[in-house]
């Protein structure tokens, strides 16, 4: 490797896109995504939920058939070591597309790192969300967001899949109170989870 030596296409598997840093726009801004969450989910990773706890049968056997059971089970990896892994990942999307020549490898990475955290955090994606547990965590944690910005957040944070409409409908018949309006009314995310939720049970 010499000195003068660019990237030329980004190094992700699959991916060809040319590119003068080590991962492609698309990549790169895939890559800051995953790292923008890590540090909420390194916080909420919690030992007492990690997997395969609460998945023994009593009797001692376990799945009874061989291997039927694994794909419904959430990840085996063990929090302590996901929280290590977290950890490990670069901070800055930028910088690891520049300075990684292996940068595609860390997006692939942390794909499966940050999926393993959420769904250790949030529960796997295919079952059940705990919104209400969810709710309480954003409740902490979350400030007002404008309409866009917490459509997005929800999306990542909580796993709900609300749309900007469904937040101007309920703000509108005044089930939904903007918290500022000034430049762009801005909402609590636990108060759209609620009404989200009570849509749901309705
Ligand atoms: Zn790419």
């Amino acid at each position: 490797m010499t000195a003068t030596e660019t990237a030329s296409k980004c190094t992700l598997p699959d991916c060809d896109t040319a590119s003068t840093l080590h991962l492609c726009e698309e990549h790169r801004l895939e890559l800051a995504d995953l790292l923008d969450n890590v540090d909420f989910l390194i916080v909420n990773l919690d030992p007492n939920i990690q997997a395969g706890k609460v998945t023994k049968k009593a009797g001692g056997q376990e799945g009874g058939n061989g291997t039927k059971s694994a794909g419904s089970r959430p990840p085996t990896t063990d929090t302590g070591q996901l929280r290590y892994l977290l950890w490990e990942l670069p901070k800055n999307a930028y910088k690891e597309a520049r300075d990684n020549p292996n940068a595609g490898q860390t997006l692939h990475m942390a794909r499966i790192w940050v999926g393993n955290a959420r769904n250790a955090v949030y529960g796997p994606e295919v079952e059940e969300v705990d919104h209400e547990a969810n709710q309480k965590r954003v409740k902490e944690e979350a400030p007002p967001l404008p309409t866009r910005q917490l459509v997005k957040f929800l999306r990542k944070n909580a796993r709900i899949s609300v749309k900007s409409k469904d937040i101007n409908n309920w703000a509108q018949r005044g089930k939904l109170a903007p918290v500022t309006r000034d430049p762009l009314p801005t909402y609590w995310p636990h108060e759209v989870i609620e009404l989200h939720t009570q849509r749901i049970k309705a």
